[in-house]
């Protein structure tokens, strides 16, 4: 079956009967994502509850139906054919309280919220508590991985699990829970005394390409210097490919100029890549995360 020619969504949709949620066919994934690009996927279900989550996730899994977890879609280049599949989006899940000195989040809670809560060094970071966990989101004023009392995560065998930060395996933008594509259910996260929030937007609003889509930084930052240093000394600010082109403003962002498509993206990955590391002698690993299907 073709993704987006609404054949399988429709042949596939009974599965996820009796389900709280809202469930959508053919959803062009370009709605979903903050650099407005991918084809569409088959099915998005944005369950109303985590028991629905962890329903659709075992009911995917034991009818090996594609499927995939999204919290803001901040993080992600999804190919233009789109995701032949279940796409699960945390919208609903955005439950956050208090629990003596641990704020206790859902999955699908902004971090922007989160930086209101005692999580100031998030501030400006267009994701959810799940992706940011995921990813381990940060500034250099700390990372999120750093605050974790636990997380509750769904294991393959279908059970629910309490992980505390050693189990999650942060590091620098990665997680174990990436590696393995654990689904997060909710954190307990320590907050921490951070920078003034207002502050910090101003400084990301005055270095950041804001005005375009755009995924964030779409490379690592190598141990030799900066992503944006060396893509910008290696004369490709401004650099286009398609719609997709190099930000004249931040050189480690690649910017949505209106149609750019996945695969110009890539081409203009590809050729970042083989300019830095022609100049300076270094690779440079994405933080953007590629879906491939
Ligand atoms: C303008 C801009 C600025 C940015 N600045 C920063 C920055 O300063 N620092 C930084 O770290 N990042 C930054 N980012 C990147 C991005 O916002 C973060 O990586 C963010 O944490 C991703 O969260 P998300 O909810 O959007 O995840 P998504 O993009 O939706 O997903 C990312 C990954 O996590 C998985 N995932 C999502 N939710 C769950 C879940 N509940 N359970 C299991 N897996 C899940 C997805 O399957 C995917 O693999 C920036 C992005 C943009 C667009």
């Amino acid at each position: 079956m073709e993704a987006g020619k609404g054949n399988g969504s429709r042949a596939l949709v009974g599965f996820l009967k009796g389900l709280p949620g809202a469930l959508r066919l053919d959803v062009p994934l370009c709605s979903l994502t903050t650099f407005r690009i991918g084809g569409p996927a088959w099915m998005v279900f944005a369950p109303a509850t985590q028991a629905a989550l962890i329903e659709a996730v075992k009911r995917a899994r034991s009818l090996g139906i594609p499927w995939r977890i999204l919290g803001k879609g901040s993080n992600v280049l999804f190919p233009d054919q789109g995701f032949p599949g279940l796409i699960i989006s945390t919208a609903c899940l955005r439950e956050c309280r208090s629990d003596g000195e641990l704020v206790v989040a859902e999955a699908g809670v902004p971090l922007a919220k989160l930086s209101r809560l005692g999580f100031s060094f998030l501030a400006g970071i267009p994701g959810t508590v799940g992706g940011g966990l995921v990813t381990n989101a940060g500034t250099k004023f700390g990372q999120i991985g750093d605050q974790v009392e636990w997380v509750e995560v769904l294991l393959p065998s279908g059970e629910v699990a309490r992980w505390d930060m050693e189990g999650c395996g942060f590091s620098y933008r990665d997680s174990r829970l990436r590696r393995l594509g654990i689904p997060v259910l909710r954190a307990g996260l320590r907050p921490k005394a951070g920078p003034d929030p207002a502050e910090v937007l101003a400084k990301r609003r005055a270095s950041q390409p804001l005005d375009w889509p755009s995924a964030g930084c779409v490379f690592r930052n190598p141990r030799e210097a900066p992503a944006g240093w060396l893509i910008d000394r290696a004369g490709l600010k401004g650099a286009r490919q398609g719609g997709a082109m190099v930000s004249p403003r931040h050189a480690n962002f690649i910017v949505n100029t209106g149609q750019a498509r996945a695969c110009d993206v890539l081409a203009l990955v590809d050729r970042i890549r083989a300019r830095v590391v022609k100049i300076f002698n270094v690779w440079l690993e994405l933080e953007l995360e590629v879906v491939t299907v």
